[in-house]
Parts: C-alpha cells; sequence; structure tokens
C-alpha cells in the first residue's frame, strides 16, 4: 500500500512520514510504538501518588486564564475537581487544549497530581468517550507537524482495511509455544487491550527478531569460518615494557585467549566481556601489535566520533614510539584528508586506523587486513561489521562490549563467538564513593566538587536533556550552564558537551577536557559510552531516575579510571529518596550484579505486573530473556532450508543496517 493511498495523508504528511523511515503502508504497519502509557486505571485525586501519571475524571470549574511572561512564553490555568478534591489544571506554552474545556462538565484528564501545588501540570484532556485515555495508549515517535493523533489514524485506515504480513513461522509451532501470529501481534502491539496482551505481544516480536538475527547469522557465519589467518609469533616485550602498569589477571588471561586465536589455523572471532574500566582496549591495543608485526593491518572501530578520536589520541604516540604509524577516519574527517589517508591505508602504509562508520564505506580499500576490532560492539549492526571485515581477507575479529551480561546468558546469547571475560578492574583501583542525594542539596554537592577542582580534578555533570521544554522540571544542559556559570562567576572553566553539536566542536570540547583545561563539564549521557579521563573524579548525574541502571553504571564508570578516590552522586528530583532503582546502584559498584538487576527491574515484571510510573517501553530486556533465546536456538536448529518468505526476510536482515546485539 502506498501512503499517498492512506486517507489521510497528502504530500506534506507523507513527506513527514518519509523523515521517519515510514516509505510505505507495511513500515506504517511496522512502525512501533516508541512506549505505551498504562492509563486505564481510574484514580481520584485524593489517592494520587505523586511523580506518578493517572487517568482523573475532573469536573471543569471555571474558565481558563493566560498570563504571559518572558519572551512568549505564557501559563493557562483553570479549575477542576472531583469528590475527593480540587487541582488546578495548568498548561506551559499551550493556550488552545483549554479552550474548549465547557464549564461544568467531567473530561478525562491524564496527568500526575502534585499534592503540595494542587496542580496537574500539562495535562491531555479529552471527552468521556474518547479512548486515548482509560486503556493503554502506545505513544509513536514523531516529528513536528505530525500528531500522535495523526499516526493513529492511518495505523487504524490501514489495520481497518485488513493490510497483513504473511506469516513465515509454522502454525503448530505458533500454538504449541504460544507465540501470537504476526497480525495478530501487530494488532496488540499498535492497540493492546490488556496489559498481558500487550506482554504476549512483546514476547512474540522479540521470539521473531532473535530467530530471524541468529538464522541471519547463521549463515554469515557458514560464508566466513572456513578459513583463516595464521599470524607468526612475535615478541611482546617491547609493548608490554611501554605500559606504565602492570596487567590485571583478566588482562593477561584474555590477551593469552587471543593470541591464541591469533596463531591458530582458525578464524578468531572473540569477544571481550567486562565491566567499565576493566582495561579492554589496551588488550585490543596489544592483539592489533601482533598483527600489525606480522605485516597486516588492522581496523579499529567505534560507535562514536568522540570516542574513536579518544581512541585515536589515547594511542597515536604510545604506537608511534613503537613504530606504528595511527590515522583516524571519521566522517566529520575533510575531505582532501579523507583522500590522503584512503591513499594510506590502501599503499599500506597506514598499520592501524581508528574511526566509526567511515571505516567500512566503499571508498576505503585496504592492502591488507589483517584484524578489525570493534569497540562497544551492540550498537553496530551484524552488516556494518561485516562490511568491514570484507575489506581484508577473512581477517580476525575482536569485539568488545561495555554491557556486562552474566555469563551463562552471553553463553547462548553470542553462541557463535569466543567468550573473553575480564571480571576484575586494575589494582590500583579505589571504589568509587557513591551517594544518593537529593536536588535540594544541590548547593552541597556543588560546593563538594568546586572542592575537588580546587584540588586539580575535573567534574562531569549529566543532564537528561539539552534544552528546557517547560513541561517538566528536568535539568537541562542550557539551563545548568546558566545557573553555575553565575554562581561560580568565573572561578572555574564550565563548557557544555551534547549530541547536538556538530562533531568538531564536539571534538574540540573532548579534547580540552581530556588536557585538563575544562574543569567542570555539563554534558548529556552522550559521554556515556567509553570516554576516558582519568584525572576526572566526581560525577554528578541530574534527575537520575531518568536514566536505566546500567545506563547509570556507565556513566559513573566515567569516573573512577585512576588511583585517585573518585565520587559520584546520584541526584534525585525527591526529598525523600524512595526509588529502588537509584538506592540498589548507590549501594552497588559490580557491573555484573547491577547487569542482572537491570533485566530484572526492566524484565517481566514492568510489563506484566502493575507498572510504577505508568509507562511501558517495548522492552528490549527480551533480548536476553533465557527462554525466548533458547527457544530461537531450538528453532534454528531445526530449520531446514531456508525458502519463502523466510528467506525474504533472512535476506532483507542480512542487507540492512541496523543496531541489533546478536551476532
Ligand atoms: P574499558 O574496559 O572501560 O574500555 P579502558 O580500556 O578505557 O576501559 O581502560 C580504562 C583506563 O584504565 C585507561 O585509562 C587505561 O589506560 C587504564 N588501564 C588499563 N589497564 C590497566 C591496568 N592493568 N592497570 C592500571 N590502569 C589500567
Ligand atoms: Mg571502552
Amino acid at each position: 500500500m502506498k501512503l499517498l493511498d492512506i486517507k489521510g495523508i497528502g504530500k506534506k504528511k507523507k513527506e513527514l512520514l518519509e523523515s521517519l523511515g515510514i516509505y510505505d503502508g507495511k513500515d506504517l504497519y511496522t512502525f512501533l510504538p516508541r512506549r505505551y502509557e498504562d492509563r486505564s486505571k481510574k484514580v481520584e485525586l485524593a489517592d494520587a501518588i505523586p511523580g506518578i501519571k493517572h487517568y482523573f475524571e475532573l469536573k471543569i470549574n471555571d474558565k481558563s486564564r493566560t498570563y504571559f511572561y518572558g519572551r512568549n512564553k505564557s501559563v493557562t490555568r483553570l479549575k477542576a475537581f472531583d469528590e475527593s478534591g480540587q487541582t488546578s489544571l495548568v498548561w506551559y506554552n499551550d493556550r488552545f487544549s483549554a479552550r474548549n474545556l465547557v464549564i461544568g462538565q467531567v473530561y478525562k484528564v491524564y496527568g500526575s497530581y502534585d499534592p503540595d501545588k494542587k496542580a496537574i501540570i500539562n495535562p491531555v484532556v479529552a471527552s468521556l468517550d474518547d479512548d486515548r485515555i482509560g486503556g493503554i495508549s502506545p505513544i509513536y515517535s514523531s516529528v513536528k507537524g505530525l500528531s500522535q493523533k495523526d499516526i493513529i489514524k492511518y495505523k487504524d485506515y490501514i489495520i481497518g482495511n485488513n493490510f497483513s504480513l504473511k506469516e513465515f513461522l509454522d502454525e503448530e509451532f505458533l500454538a504449541k509455544k504460544n507465540i501470537q501470529e504476526i497480525n495478530i501481534m501487530y494488532r496488540n502491539l499498535h492497540k493492546p487491550e490488556t496489559n498481558l496482551n500487550l506482554y504476549n505481544a512483546f514476547y512474540s516480536y522479540y521470539f521473531r527478531k532473535i530467530y530471524l538475527d541468529k538464522l541471519a547469522n547463521k549463515i554469515y557465519r557458514k560464508s566466513i569460518s572456513s578459513k583463516a589467518i595464521k599470524f607468526e609469533k612475535v615478541d611482546l616485550s617491547p609493548i608490554l615494557n611501554m605500559l606504565s602498569f602492570s596487567l590485571t589477571k583478566s588482562q593477561d588471561l584474555a590477551i593469552k585467549e587471543i593470541l591464541a586465536d591469533m596463531r591458530s589455523d582458525k578464524r578468531m572471532n572473540r569477544i571481550i566481556i567486562g565491566d567499565v574500566g576493566s582495561g579492554k582496549t589496551i588488550v585490543a591495543i596489544i592483539a592489533a601489535y601482533l598483527a600489525i608485526k606480522n605485516n597486516y593491518q588492522v581496523a579499529f572501530m567505534a560507535p562514536t566520533e568522540i570516542l574513536a578520536i579518544q581512541h585515536y589520541n589515547k594511542y597515536r604516540d604510545f604506537l608511534n614510539k613503537l613504530g606504528i604509524q595511527s590515522y583516524l577516519l571519521i566522517g566529520s574527517t575533510s575531505l582532501d584528508e579523507k583522500k590522503e589517508i584512503y591513499e594510506k591505508i590502501k599503499s599500506d602504509q597506514a598499520s592501524i586506523v581508528f574511526g566509526t562508520h567511515a571505516l567500512f564505506q566503499d571508498r576505503v580499500e585496504f592492502s591488507n587486513l589483517g584484524l578489525v576490532i570493534t569497540d562497544e560492539q551492540q550498537r553496530f549492526g551484524v552488516n556494518q561489521r561485516k562490511r568491514l571485515s570484507d575489506k581484508g581477507y577473512y581477517p580476525d575479529i575482536l569485539l568488545m562490549s561495555a554491557t556486562p551480561i552474566p555469563r551463562t546468558l552471553a553463553l547462548s546469547l553470542y553462541d557463535n563467538l569466543d567468550l573473553s571475560y575480564m571480571e576484575d578492574l586494575p589494582s590500583d583501583r579505589l571504589e568509587i564513593k557513591s551517594y544518593l542525594t537529593s536536588i535540594y542539596k544541590e548547593k552541597d554537592f556543588i560546593d563538594f566538587a568546586y572542592n575537588q577542582i580546587l584540588q586539580g580534578r575535573q567534574v562531569y555533570l549529566v543532564v537528561s536533556r539539552v534544552k528546557d521544554d517547560g513541561e517538566d522540571q528536568l535539568e537541562s544542559v542550557e539551563r545548568l550552564y546558566k545557573k553555575l556559570s553565575k554562581y561560580f562567576k568565573g572561578k572555574i572553566n564550565i563548557d557544555i558537551l551534547h549530541g547536538e553539536m556538530d562533531s568538531s566542536t564536539k571534538e574540540e570540547k573532548q579534547r580540552q577536557f581530556a588536557s585538563g583545561s575544562i574543569d567542570m563539564l555539563i554534558a548529556t549521557s552522550i559521554i556515556e559510552v567509553g570516554i576516558d579521563v582519568p584525572n576526572a573524579n566526581t560525577m554528578i548525574i541530574y534527575d537520575a531516575n531518568q536514566f536505566g541502571l546500567s545506563q547509570l553504571h556507565q556513566i559513573r564508570g566515567r569516573v573512577g579510571r585512576s588511583n585517585i578516590q573518585s565520587y559520584c552522586f546520584f541526584v534525585s528530583s525527591e526529598k525523600e529518596i524512595k526509588n529502588e532503582k537509584l538506592i540498589f546502584i548507590s549501594q552497588n559498584n559490580d557491573g555484573f550484579e547491577i547487569a542482572k538487576k537491570d533485566l530484572e527491574i526492566r524484565g517481566q515484571g514492568q510489563i506484566y505486573g502493575t507498572n510504577q510510573s505508568g509507562f511501558i517501553e517495548l522492552d528490549s530486556s527480551f533480548l536476553y530473556n533465557q527462554s525466548l533465546i533458547n527457544l530461537a536456538n531450538d528453532l534454528v536448529k531445526n530449520t531446514g532450508e531456508i525458502r519463502g518468505q523466510l528467506k525474504v526476510l533472512v535476506d532483507e536482515k542480512l542487507k540492512r543496517y541496523e543496531d541489533i546485539i546478536l551476532n
């Protein structure tokens, strides 16, 4: 079905849909909600839990009034009530939502009630017969000019016209394993009737995803596993002697395993799984050294420019002292420079190239690629990695993962990879001191950070968004920057870093922070992956409950990367902190334990049970669900010839560049 055939879609809406990656009816049908809101349980004002969104039925008490302030800002209020109490409904910069509400009439209202202020900020209000409130509501990613209502309308249209996809799983299998038929599944994902029904749809969705990933991967593996480079043994003492530290037991073991693979006649396909800060990079660099001394080239790929730049900056001089030439190739490298680097790579003058996705573009030709290293591998798709390794003649593959997952799970998840586990941290590390604190103590932790800066240290402040949107109280990079600049009046050097900056600015800030000229860096979670500035010892995470457990652990892992005592403050907006996640993270430092807990919290309980926050995400922790993985593994084993619709989908998988964590 073409987009223009769908009722309500004209040229303009079509373009907006395309900007979301939706080009036809099928794309729209498979475009899933980003999250769901459980708006099914009606609550009275008196029973509302602060900070949690509820569905109320309220009678409008008076006419709305709008006040203007600042530069085109406005606040609109009116009063409403139910039998248990009264509240203001308050909208920031939205004069229209309240306009047509009739005094004396009862409406469905969705939002969170603040009993101190007796107000609901930016509620969704709908008439009693509107089913956007009262059930489980899908929330789609959207763009300006394309509303939730629009997307839901188009979807209803194609579903109403019986749009369907071909099933590729066996009917009998579906029935036996309680997997929903593909079209029932999609309908449930768009319009879940109950939590249970949605849970089953998630389960079915992720089963299909895991199964197809594994199947695609099996084909990919078949095509590569037969040949291998056999590297000769070389003397490692030059590189080992250059290290300023002694290797940990885990590093030693990982290096042994890697070198054995590389010297064997089997192709290496290994993943290093380790906690944040366990020192994975140097292990990979030692592997690179072996390859380079065997006259092969090495590609070192990272998912973000910041990370690629950091690796390059950190290891360029180090490798240079060993007579090894490094280069950096990223998207923002200038064209002229790129040409020059392509030439160096092709003519074998570049021994190791650090880079991002730019490394596997068609223009890049290696003369003799022998080892492909991928950092933070979960951020790349199978095919992205394959495109890079196809640039050599069966190069060895070394992956690094930042998500420490329990060993039993890793064994079934990465069943086609060899695992190197890095469980211990460098022995000079002091445990990061973690504190759970409230925004009401802001002056205290900011002064603490200032004190650290006076002692020569550096500080990260992480917030969940770049700009204020007036809607909620979440701290933003811009607001915090203004506030702290005023507070410190030039006494220290404060700067910002976030994903909306162009890459040369990002690189500049990153370099300045690494060199110590920025004292305090206010950033978004963009710094979550890999950033390594050992002199930074204090991390302050605002609105910490906005981040997932594993993410918080990653962010905290930006400090504690040297023998200096480090500190991390998890800041909550509540006065009295009851959030289970924050309590847990502030008391635990072991990435493997945290990953386990994360899976527990984000796992089945959240979707199936009563969902405290009222949000239900299309929860990717299903990808780690042991029984789903086992089921998929079994089916892959029992899949004979790949034909028909299954073949179409598997081929598509092999072609598409999407992030999947499986190999
Ligand atoms: P991750 O495993 O999180 O990628 P990195 O490889 O970035 O960690 O290493 C973290 C920091 O620890 C780096 O500054 C690195 O130079 C240092 N490092 C690595 N191994 C050791 C060691 N055995 N002893 C002390 N410091 C180490
Ligand atoms: Mg790393």
